[in-house]
């Protein structure tokens, strides 16, 4: 049952370091071709929101979520309890938008208690991005967000978030983002957003540059089990 396994590779709470099973190979080369710079676009008047009718913007596209340097990365394919992929990284690493889309859903404060241990503020300051591609992506246990971070702001693929922080249950882990793939559901829902669809061959190939996308895989994990109201409704994996 994998539910053991996970239990028996990851002990602590959310987040503690990946298992030993689950290393060598893991160790990442940086996020070097996560793309190029973060297309400074925005100059406020100069940007008219329904210029694009030439321009067709291009097919949404995945970027490796975390900038940090060369082999400073890693991360594992187990993660405790529900699918999901911690990326360990340098604390104060960059975090970008992995997909272009739109902000829906931001803790800017860390309210999380170990006594209490509420689901929803587990994740410390996070960000949840409803993607063009129909993924929601959610991001946590950062140490700051930026300015692009905002309910309701759209954001493209590879635009910084934040910093690799470990806020929420990551408290006393080493840095890391927690990146969960899920639909777009919610808002509140923590017990979906947290991640319903394994992300680590996601990462893999984004790392490497090459084009994969979660939309697919999420999607059928929606038409299965829609969105989920309580944690109950969500299957254990
Ligand atoms: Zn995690």
């Amino acid at each position: 049952m994998p539910a053991l396994l996970a239990a028996a590779v990851l002990v602590v709470g959310c987040d503690s370091t990946p298992g030993p099973s689950g290393e060598p190979e893991d160790v990442v080369r940086g996020a070097a071709n996560a793309s190029a710079a973060p297309a400074a676009t925005s100059s406020g008047a100069a940007a008219p929101a329904t210029a694009g009718a030439a321009t067709r913007p291009p097919a949404p596209a995945n970027v490796f979520p975390v900038r940090a340097p060369s082999g400073t990365v890693r991360y594992g394919r187990a993660h405790h309890d529900y699918p999901a992929t911690d990326i360990f990284a340098p604390c104060g690493s960059a975090v970008v938008a992995p997909a272009a889309g739109r902000i829906v859903e931001v803790a800017t404060k860390d309210t999380w208690s170990s006594a209490a241990d509420d689901g929803g503020t587990r994740g410390g300051l996070s960000f949840s991005l409803a993607g063009a591609d129909g993924v929601r992506y959610y991001g946590s246990h950062l140490a700051a967000l930026t300015a692009a971070a905002r309910p309701g702001a759209t954001v493209t693929a590879g635009q910084p978030l934040g910093t690799v922080g470990r806020t929420g249950s990551a408290r006393g882990t080493p840095c890391h983002l927690h990146l969960g793939l899920s639909p777009i559901c919610g808002p509140g829902d923590w017990w979906t957003r947290r991640g319903v669809v394994p992300p680590y061959a996601y990462l893999k190939a984004w790392q490497k540059g090459t084009q994969r996308s979660p939309a697919a895989a999420v999607a059928a994990w929606k038409t299965a089990h829609g969105c989920p109201r309580t944690p109950a409704g969500v299957p254990d994996p």
